[in-house]
């Protein structure tokens, strides 16, 4: 059976209680990876009473590379604040920093090298991931993912290659990717990344779902 740690990016949305209490009615653990902007809006107690974890995605979800060096750590520092502030508010102990950049862009040729450096002596780590065996996995300062589950369409519309949640489900099961893990095939655990919009409640829901259904566990991070 594959095991599995489940990210969500781009949290807090208008949908986020919805998805936690979906989640927490399956056992299901997961780390949210927030951007300061939304969590601004919307409080994520709830996720951190429960056990979740909240990761830092950036302040306002743009490209790192960008940016120069002095914003992309206002990004950084921005947003962790925010993620401090929620965590004293509930007098939880923040169980571990992680930082996930959006789009994977990690500062291109110019601040990739500084940022993780930067994210290092901030003491963010690359995260209490098991068994992740893929050749291409390294490890790395901030979080990256083994598995995209491509839901991005829901918000930035449909693609050459996932037109609709039938391409993403039939995905899921379709053992031979070009790149990235599968869900179906050889013994590495997966860091699956999903994402946490405002219209992809309904979607989120059947995804996760069919992810169990084709025999992954998840697991806590
Ligand atoms: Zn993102």
């Amino acid at each position: 059976m594959k095991k599995a740690y489940l990210t969500i990016d781009d949290s807090p949305s208008t949908g986020f209680e919805e998805k936690l209490s979906f989640l927490l009615d399956k056992k299901i653990p997961a780390i949210w990876f927030c951007n300061g902007c939304k969590l601004k809006e919307r409080s994520v107690v709830n996720a951190i009473k429960t056990n979740h974890i909240i990761g830092n995605h950036g302040f306002s979800h743009k490209h790192f590379s960008e940016m120069t060096y002095d914003e992309a750590v206002k990004e950084i520092l921005d947003t962790d604040g925010l993620i401090e502030a929620a965590y004293k508010e509930v007098c939880v102990k923040r169980p571990i920093k992680l930082f996930r950049f959006p789009y994977g862009d990690t500062g291109g040729d110019l601040l990739t090298e500084r940022l993780q450096v930067f994210l290092e002596k901030e003491g963010f780590v690359s995260g209490n991931f098991e068994h992740i065996t893929y050749d291409w996995w390294f490890e790395r300062v901030d979080v990256f993912w083994t598995f995209a589950c491509n839901d991005w369409i829901f918000k930035s519309g449909p693609n050459e290659d996932f037109k609709d949640l039938n391409d993403i489900l039939r995905f899921i099961e379709e053992p031979n990717h070009e790149l990235g893990g599968s869900l179906v095939r050889g013994d590495s655990n997966e860091i699956i990344c999903l994402h946490d919009h405002d219209a992809n409640t309904e979607q989120f829901f059947k995804i996760i779902e069919k992810i169990i259904s084709v025999g992954v566990e998840f697991i806590s991070p």
